[in-house]
């Protein structure tokens, strides 16, 4: 449960060293000296670019990414860019993390054997264990994200569960908060009434406006959300219907 979640105080106070270990050195902590550790020394951050530590941000978010399948199929078409999933189950982000580290570890591999490999080399996907709900605005600074995915998320079906849905006005308030302008909220499920409510709230929200679907379709994003994550595989294979909405954060009111 959540009292048992850690999150930091603030952006600036994040160590994201342990999530994404090629493109962050280990946070200090006070007087603490913290090396660099061994097996990290040498290896280049990506592509052999080796990109200096500290300088990048997580841009792209897949919230209640479940088994991480949509991370996976992103990390080679933004190589360059770092995506995190959260997850809020226990197992199912050590799930996630074990592949991860499974990924970079063959493709360290055959970069040591001088062969192909996917562009980026898993570096750039990191899990982290969190409430989405609650505490975003501890991991991410204002306008820090250019994209934020809601993939196939809990319907809660009955009234009085709608509170518990992820897409809430005070929730998009929030996500206004971390996205930067320009930058766009995808969603999509199963459930059509749960679309509906998405996208309701969503075109009622002043600093939302819909992306028109002939835009929408040529997303590279939209193709891979419909396709890659685990729960849009079992709604294929059970021929059920997937609707997709996509909005922009606009640019702030003067
Ligand atoms: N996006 C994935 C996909 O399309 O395969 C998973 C979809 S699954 C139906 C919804 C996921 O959201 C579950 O893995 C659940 O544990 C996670 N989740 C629910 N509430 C959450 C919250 N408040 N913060 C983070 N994750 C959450």
């Amino acid at each position: 449960s959540d009292h048992r979640l850690s999150y930091p105080t603030c952006p600036a106070d994040m160590d994201w060293s342990d999530y994404f270990p090629a493109y962050f050195s280990k946070k200090r902590k006070h007087d603490e000296m913290v090396e660099e550790p061994e097996d990290l020394k040498d290896q280049p951050a990506n592509d052999g670019n080796s990109t200096p530590l500290d300088t990048k941000k997580v841009e792209i978010a897949d919230i209640g990414c479940g088994f991480g399948g949509l991370l996976i199929s992103l990390a080679p078409t933004f190589p360059d860019t770092l995506i995190l999933g959260m997850e809020i189950r226990t197992q199912v982000t050590a799930y996630v993390q074990d592949r991860i580290t499974a990924l970079r570890t063959q493709s360290l591999s055959k970069k040591s054997e001088e062969k192909e490999d996917v562009p980026g080399g898993y570096q750039n996907i990191g899990i982290i264990r969190g409430n989405a709900m609650k505490f975003l605005p501890n991991f991410f600074e204002k306008h820090q994200l250019s994209k934020m995915f809601f993939c196939f998320p809990d319907p809660h079906f009955k009234a009085r569960k709608h509170k518990a849905r992820i897409i809430s006005p005070t929730l998009l308030s929030e996500y206004a908060y971390i996205l930067r302008p320009g930058g766009i909220i995808y969603t999509i499920t199963d459930v059509e009434d749960l679309h509906k409510w998405m996208a309701k709230h969503l075109d009622d929200h002043p600093m939302f406006e819909r992306i028109p679907e002939d835009e929408q379709e040529e997303d590279v994003c939209v193709k891979i959300m419909r396709t890659d994550t685990e729960e849009g595989k079992k709604v294929a294979r059970n021929k059920g219907s997937k609707w997709v909405a996509c909005f922009r954060r606009i640019e702030e009111p003067i």
